[in-house]
């Protein structure tokens, strides 16, 4: 996707949400290099989102070994630790909580005046009004 530098990716996705891998490299879909991480149908809470890289952390999703030194000052030891690489936002999907399954979502006004996220499939409402 082309997009312009520093643009913010427009997403409904929110920090601590339900995802699951549906699609990408991440997810060992077609290397098999890449297979035995079986990210692919993998589900995990959202960690953080970058609006500018459209990219997401998710909890135990896509992990990778990191190099860490010992750091004395916060009594950590150094060798190799487990991190969460980010996934690219196109390749989760929101999981509905009633559904069971990756959905699209749309947004709902509700008779409050208040927002709320709904699963396209059955309808239902997802996470809070805002
Ligand atoms: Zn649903």
């Amino acid at each position: 996707m082309l997009k312009k530098k520093n643009e913010r990716i427009k997403t409904r996705l929110r920090k601590g949400d339900l995802v699951q891998v549906v699609c990408g490299a991440e997810s060992g879909a077609r290397d098999p290099r890449k297979a035995d991480r079986n990210d692919l149908g993998g589900r995990g809470r959202i960690k953080s989102i970058d609006r500018r890289t459209g990219r997401v952390v998710v909890e135990g999703l896509n992990m990778r070994k990191k190099a860490v030194r010992p750091d004395p000052n916060r009594n950590r030891p150094g060798g190799i630790i487990d991190v969460e690489g980010s996934i690219h936002i196109s390749n989760v999907m929101l999981v509905c909580p009633k559904c069971d399954m990756p959905v699209r979502v749309g947004v709902k006004v509700l008779g409050n005046g208040k927002k709320a996220r709904v699963c396209k499939k059955c309808g239902s409402k997802i996470g809070e009004e805002y």
